[in-house]
Parts: C-alpha cells; sequence; structure tokens
C-alpha cells in the first residue's frame, strides 16, 4: 500500500477541512484527476491489477468534481487561461480504451464535463495488447485451471522459476516490464489464449472511427507513447523515441493543433535532457505524482484515481492535498 493510502484510510477526519481550505492551503488552482475506465462489475483487463470503478462511483466522483471546481479543456491547461477566480479541474483518461466511447463519453456529455484521453500508437484499433493486460489474462487462467507436473515444468522454463506453486508464478507474472514481452506470448501458446483473438472478439481499444467521432463531440487527444513501457527501465534515446513518435502519429492521423503526452506508469526517473528536448518539440507532458508545484510551463502532474480499493473522489482529493501540504510543512522545516 502507499503512503497516501493510509491518509485515504483516515478520510472520516476530512470533514474538518473544506475543499476551499485546502485548495488555499496547498496554494494551487487546479487540480488533474485521471482514470483508466469505468465498468460495472468483473472486468477482463484489470481484475487483477487494480479496480476501476462503477457507473455509479464515477458519477458521484463526477459530481463532486463538478461541485467544487469547474471542467477545463486541454488548451485551458496548455494556456493557464482558466478563471483564477475558482477552481478547476482538469481530466483525463489513459489507454485510449473503447470502453471510453461506450461507456464514459455519453456521461461526460450529459454531466459537460471536458476530457482528454490518452492514446498508446501501437494498440489504436487494436493492433496490439499492452503487456499488463496480457498478464491479467494469463493469471485469470492460472487461477482458473490446474495445470499437470508437465505443464509446470514447460511453464518453468519460459519464466526461470524453480518451484512453479500458483501464487509465486502470479506475483512474479505481475513484476515482468514490457521487455518480457515474449515470456507472455509463449505463456499464452501454453495455455492456448491468443491475444490476436481476444483483440478481436473483444475491442478493448479505441477504432480510428470512434476517436474521429470523439473528436466532433468535443474531446481531445493525446499520446501514452508506443507501447506503453516504463520510462526508468529505458534509455534516454528510447524515451524520447517512444514520446516524439506516438505524439506524430496521434497528432497527424486525428489533425491535432496541440502535442499533449501522458506517461505511461509515471515520470520516475526521468531526467532533466528529456524535458528539454520536450521543450524544444512543443510537447506538453503529465506525470501521475498527484499534486506538485512545478517551474516548467509544460510539465504537469495529475491525480490517480484508481487504486485496488475503491475510493471517492472526495477522499482521493482531499488526501491529495492534505499529502502536499504536510510535505511542503515538512519541506519548509
Ligand atoms: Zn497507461
Amino acid at each position: 500500500m502507499q503512503f497516501k493510502e493510509y491518509l485515504f484510510r483516515i478520510s472520516f477526519l476530512y470533514r474538518f477541512f473544506s475543499v476551499h481550505f485546502l485548495m488555499k492551503c496547498a496554494k494551487i488552482k487546479t487540480i488533474n484527476p485521471f482514470y483508466h475506465f469505468v465498468v460495472d462489475g468483473r472486468n477482463e483487463l484489470t481484475n487483477y491489477l487494480y479496480t476501476p470503478k462503477t457507473k455509479a462511483q464515477f458519477n458521484k466522483d463526477l459530481q463532486f468534481l463538478k461541485k467544487y471546481f469547474h471542467s477545463l479543456t486541454a488548451k485551458d491547461i496548455a494556456n493557464s487561461n482558466h478563471n483564477l477566480d475558482s477552481f478547476g479541474f482538469f481530466l483525463s483518461f489513459d489507454d485510449g480504451l473503447s470502453n471510453f466511447y461506450s461507456v464514459v463519453a455519453p456521461m461526460l456529455l450529459k454531466e459537460k464535463v471536458h476530457a482528454v484521453n490518452f492514446l498508446n500508437s501501437d494498440f489504436i484499433d487494436n493492433q496490439d495488447l499492452f503487456y499488463r493486460y496480457k498478464v491479467n489474462l494469463l493469471i485469470t487462467h492460472i487461477r482458473e485451471n490446474v495445470f499437470l507436473e508437465a505443464q509446470k515444468n514447460e511453464i518453468a522454463k519460459i519464466i526461470a522459476l524453480n518451484k512453479i506453486t500458483k501464487s509465486k508464478l502470479i506475483n512474479t507474472l505481475k513484476t515482468l516490464s514490457s521487455k518480457d514481452s515474449d515470456k507472455l506470448d509463449k505463456l499464452a501458446k501454453l495455455f492456448k489464449i491468443s491475444f490476436k483473438e481476444f483483440l478481436k472478439k473483444k475491442t478493448p481499444y479505441l477504432t480510428t472511427e470512434q476517436i474521429l467521432e470523439l473528436k466532433m463531440q468535443g474531446f481531445y487527444f493525446g499520446a501514452h507513447s508506443k507501447n506503453h513501457p516504463y520510462y526508468a527501465e529505458i534509455s534516454l534515446e528510447e524515451q524520447i523515441k517512444q514520446t516524439i513518435e506516438s505524439v506524430t502519429v496521434v497528432e497527424n492521423k486525428f489533425n491535432l493543433a496541440m502535442r499533449l503526452f501522458s506517461f505511461p506508469f509515471s515520470d520516475d526517473g526521468v531526467g532533466d535532457a528529456f524535458f528539454d528536448t520536450m521543450k524544444k518539440e512543443k510537447i506538453i507532458t503529465f506525470g501521475t505524482a498527484g499534486i506538485r508545484n512545478s517551474d516548467n510551463p509544460l510539465r504537469f502532474q495529475r491525480i490517480p484515481m484508481e487504486y485496488n480499493t475503491v475510493y471517492s473522489a472526495e477522499t482521493i482529493i482531499k488526501g491529495e492535498l492534505i499529502y502536499h501540504i504536510l510535505k511542503k510543512i515538512i519541506g519548509k522545516q
């Protein structure tokens, strides 16, 4: 559990602090919450990775956000030209899932809330599947099946484990990175799971057509790298390539004037040289560190709204604000 979640657990104390008071203490005008998708009941993509919100929970989040903040567009954020007399929220979604088209967009349109969706350029039109989603599908199979000794030996060979137990195997799968894609593909072959078939049947990602329709409805788009690697694990050269190539694809394909990019996972371990290049390329970046003051007008942080436990928007936003204020106080001392 992250430290922030300990703060969320004492949210019963938050009622003593109003949003207005916390925003004033934090000395900020805007917050940038982000989600992946909204789904009622179980889902095949993330059920072993984190818990997405249901429609009712997401709607409650929207009501909370709308009560204290006004909805900002990508342009508002890029030009920081929002009305400074009130607080604003900039909403975004990562991974470009088709769930945004079928479930989220209709809810946002009804509530008149703007949003940006960040797309992995390799996954648009269901061309390939994010390795963490592959892991989730494999875990589902492992939990639902019994393996023979011979199969266990095969699995052990693929992921270089000595003794295979289900829990050990699942924990190992959860630690794999984008570089382990071949291991995931080999396991899938052994389990007779076809990711291609899954992509074709379930179409988890937005299609070009859906994106163009969403754009007509007023939604905006950015890039989220080519294939979602963890930037701390790849070279500067690869970070820049993943970013510029994905931004260019999204920009050209959907005829966008602004170059927006959200980091896959986080911007941990990303250095100044990267941000210097982004400045030259006029790319605005979004991390996942919650609330952070930045001297760089092209660099933003966003607040993750999904955890293993479901917390309300009020708990997360107030918790993030309290965390930010505490850090400032400690920093000053
Ligand atoms: Zn992502």
